[in-house]
């Protein structure tokens, strides 16, 4: 028997029925079997499987909540908060999920061939990447200074919630950046093309300025304190 197949029957326990049920919950928030298998094998620290870590691992809709404004509340351009989405929840089909799942046997990083594709090294610490997010953040007047993702994540989901129009903007960043570095990624692997570090930069900062610009057309606003501190140029 395959636990993570077999279907429940009218004629088996109830406890067995609801153990089958908790089963089908936990693979649809995960995503599938492999998403799952991964995060549990996350769950071990020093070789022995934490009950906390678990239990961390399966309250990800807490944890989401406070990605919600980073990821949907803002200016992005829908197929940007995608791609930022399926990233945060661990879903890109990275190098190293594909090695997981058989479908490859190698998972070198595509930017900068040096070390292993992985979403975190990919978004921001692979040296291609942290250029590009070091010259937006620089260009989004960030005093904070950070290549890793989860403390990006995070500061991202403490610090630009809510309603401003910067804020939006800043959550705008993180998007674009993610999107096209996914997309060079994508590019380089199915159609051998590549774009330099800058050129990626110039689009980043190109697609968020034709949204501003679009809204600004749209109506007049009030140029506000917090604005000046946004450079566009
Ligand atoms: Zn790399």
């Amino acid at each position: 028997m395959d636990i993570w197949q077999v279907q429940s029957k009218v004629t088996d326990s109830w406890m067995w029925r609801q153990l089958l049920k908790v089963r089908d919950m936990v693979l649809n928030r995960f995503g599938g079997r492999n998403n799952l298998q991964s995060a549990i094998e996350n769950c071990h620290i020093n070789g022995k499987l934490r009950i906390s870590a678990i239990y961390n691992a399966l309250t990800l809709p807490a944890t989401y909540a406070a990605w919600s404004d980073t990821i949907w509340g803002g200016l992005h351009y829908p197929k940007h908060s995608v791609i930022l989405w399926l990233n945060t929840l661990s879903r890109l089909l990275t190098k190293d999920r594909l090695c997981k799942m058989g479908i490859l046997n190698e998972n070198q990083c595509i930017l900068c061939s040096a070390q292993q594709e992985t979403s975190k090294h990919m978004f921001f610490e692979c040296q291609f990447s942290a250029h590009i997010w070091n010259e937006i953040m620089e260009w989004s007047d960030y005093s904070w200074r950070s290549c890793n993702w989860d403390q990006i994540i995070s500061w991202y989901s403490t610090n630009l919630k809510g309603k401003g129009y910067m804020k939006k903007i800043k959550r705008m960043t993180l998007s674009a950046t993610v999107y096209w570095i996914w997309k060079e990624r994508n590019l380089r692997i199915f159609q051998g093309r590549m774009h330099t570090s800058d050129q990626l930069v110039r689009e980043i900062k190109t697609s968020i300025l034709s949204k501003v610009l679009k809204r600004e057309n749209a109506y007049i606003r009030p140029v506000s304190e917090g604005d000046k501190n946004f450079n566009f140029i």
